[in-house]
């Protein structure tokens, strides 16, 4: 397995959704590459369509910036019609995958053991998962967020060694928050992400959550990056519909990059 993502990076991912053709991302990436010319102070990666994944590849080779897919099938290979395995990932220059995301969750009754599978397919291949979990509205207004984060965090961390938690990356993803225009409240962010972390000692180890990449997404855009990265907390965000033009998702990792004394003076 590859150990090759840094300890607790700043991180940047892009989720392009379904949007994009191969023509319209391999343009994107290059437009992308060009204004992160100068390396931001953070990683940054983009998760294309599996569609566009073979076209933007190569647009980012040798740029430093991953390149991510949006979801993976838990087994390598087989009559699975319709789906895409990690190793067909790897095969195409995938560093990443996002796992299970509130459109899989929610959208298509993705549950918590198959996000457990997923991300060790994912791990299997030495590809970094990013494991979103997020409470819905009427979870967070029933007073359940902490009982919801902690039920999604303890399905796909159990049994996971600390060395293959460490090469994972979580998402803290509230589901009122994508999509919607409403951003979760720096605070809020902050107290999820430390339950989050805290979790992660209970189950895998103490040290483990402190060390692990925790993101925010949920309708993050240029205008509001900079205070909820300003929280220690925070480590990057997963940006959807900002991701999709080049100069707004450079924006944010440009704010991701900034010191926090900086983030904070500017609140
Ligand atoms: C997402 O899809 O993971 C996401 C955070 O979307 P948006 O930024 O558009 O809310």
């Amino acid at each position: 397995m590859s150990r090759s993502w840094p300890r607790r990076p700043r991180l940047c991912a892009g989720n392009w959704k379904m949007h994009r053709t191969a023509p319209e991302g391999a343009a994107l990436a290059r437009e992308l590459v060009e204004l992160l010319r100068a390396r931001p102070g953070c990683e940054v990666a983009v998760c294309p369509p599996f569609t566009a994944l073979e076209s933007v590849a190569p647009a980012l080779r040798g740029t430093g910036i991953w390149l991510g897919a949006q979801n993976v099938h838990w087994e390598r290979q087989g009559p699975f019609t319709g789906e895409v395995s990690a190793p067909m990932l790897v095969s195409l220059g995938c560093r990443l995958v996002i796992v299970g995301h509130s459109e899989w969750r929610h959208g298509m009754n993705e549950d918590d053991a198959t996000v457990a599978r997923k991300l060790r397919a994912a791990l299997g291949e030495g590809l970094t998962p990013i494991v979103c979990v997020g409470e819905t509205l009427g979870e967070r207004e029933a007073g359940r967020t902490a009982e919801v984060l902690v039920r999604q965090a303890q399905a796909a961390y159990s049994d996971l060694s600390q060395a293959d938690s460490l090469a994972t990356v979580v998402a803290y993803e509230p589901v009122w928050a994508i999509g919607t225009g409403k951003v979760a409240s720096p605070e809020q962010a902050r107290e999820a992400h430390a339950l989050i972390r805290a979790t992660l000692d209970r189950i895998v180890g103490a040290g483990t959550g402190e060390r692990v990449t925790i993101l925010y997404g949920g309708s993050v855009n240029p205008g509001n990056a900079a205070a909820l990265f300003a929280e220690e907390e925070v480590d990057g965000a997963l940006v959807g519909g900002a991701s999709l033009e080049a100069a707004s998702f450079w924006k944010i990792a440009v704010a991701a990059s900034a010191p926090r004394e900086q983030l904070r003076a500017g609140r």
